[in-house]
């Protein structure tokens, strides 16, 4: 008798759900017909439903219903998109693990090459990196640009324009990735933190299937801001430098004053204020800065909340 020895490899597709009642069909269907090219491979579907409020959850039944390799988990209120796939990643339970958009702007005919560069090539990460921003509005892209722009000067880290959340990992580089369990979550920030191989793809943006953007100007700010708070101290530093070079500015000046009351000349009583504020302020600016770097540190090391609550799943393990 034949056996196989050849275990098969099981991919692990995550997909945040944010009411996605609309697209959450076509996108399964169109991702089966892509995994079922995939040779040599299993595969599971973990689908978190991130507190949608309308059919999301009826269409993550049925769908589990007709297929068990569905699985779905259901938050009890929108924590967003950076938890919800956290919970996907936490359940994975594939060789490889890749998160998908449901709307269907992540093509998912890049699977196969994906899977490819991970097997064969020996990547630890494959992404997809979008090559324009078509489907979206002037100013968002603008927007998105420039935060772009100022936040890889101010971490340091390989973050950029297009670099989205679609990409396949190893089980090893997604371990990794549950290693860390901040709450403060900016996914982008972690896979460059994490490190590991990375293949880039590029892929065209496409509008989405059905529904429309999660994201509302207020989200993105937000979103923005946490990139930036979660990765970098800079703007507390600057603060300091800038308390350092009015520190500068006032031994010139105090200086000059010095001089002028050695010479014996008149030295007007506005100036010595004006030295004496030049002065405190610019050494508080210097202790503010240094007294934020260590509370920016704390603070966000001790919000050990729960980054999700699941409320139900269709599986045992919750
Ligand atoms: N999403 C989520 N929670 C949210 C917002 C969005 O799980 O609070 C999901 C959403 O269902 C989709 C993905 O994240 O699968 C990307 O969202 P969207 O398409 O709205 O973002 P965009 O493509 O416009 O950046
Ligand atoms: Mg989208």
């Amino acid at each position: 008798m034949k056996t196989t020895i050849n275990k098969l490899d099981k991919i692990s597709i995550i997909v945040p759900c944010f009411n996605e009642e609309e697209s959450l069909p076509l996108f399964y269907k169109e991702t089966m017909k892509e995994l079922h090219q995939i040779d040599g491979t299993e595969y599971e579907f973990i689908f978190v439903d991130d507190g949608s409020n309308d059919r999301t959850i009826s269409v993550l039944k049925e769908l589990s219903i007709q297929d068990d390799n569905c699985n779905y988990y259901s938050f009890s209120r929108n924590f967003g998109k950076e938890a919800a796939m956290f919970a996907g990643l936490q359940k994975a339970t594939g060789d490889y693990c890749v998160i998908m958009d449901a709307d269907l702007q992540h093509p998912p005919k890049l699977l196969k090459d994906m899977y490819y560069a991970l097997k064969v090539e020996q990547y630890d990460c494959c992404a997809g990196k979008r090559m324009d921003r078509e489907g979206e509005g002037k100013l968002r892209n603008f927007l998105s640009r420039s935060f772009y722009k100022v936040i890889q000067r101010l971490t340091n880290m390989d973050m950029s324009d297009g670099a989205g959340d679609f990409r396949m990992m190893s089980r090893v580089m997604v371990d990794a990735i549950l290693q860390i369990q901040e709450y403060n979550r900016y996914m982008k920030g972690i896979f460059s933190f994490v490190g590991f191989d990375t293949k880039w793809i590029p892929f065209n943006n496409t509008e989405r299937v059905a529904g429309e953007t999660k994201w509302s100007f207020k989200s993105l700010f937000g979103y923005a801001m946490e990139g930036i708070v979660s990765f970098s101290t800079k703007p507390l530093k600057l603060a300091g430098i800038i308390g350092v070079l009015l520190l500068v500015v006032s031994f010139f000046f105090g200086g000059y004053l010095l001089f002028q009351l050695l010479l014996q000349n008149h030295v007007s009583g506005t100036y010595v204020l004006m030295e004496v504020i030049l002065l405190v302020s610019s050494l508080q600016m210097i202790f503010v800065s240094i007294l934020g770097q260590y509370l920016s540190k704390d603070y966000l090391e001790n919000k050990k909340r729960p980054i999700y609550i699941v409320k139900e799943s269709n599986t045992h393990h919750v």
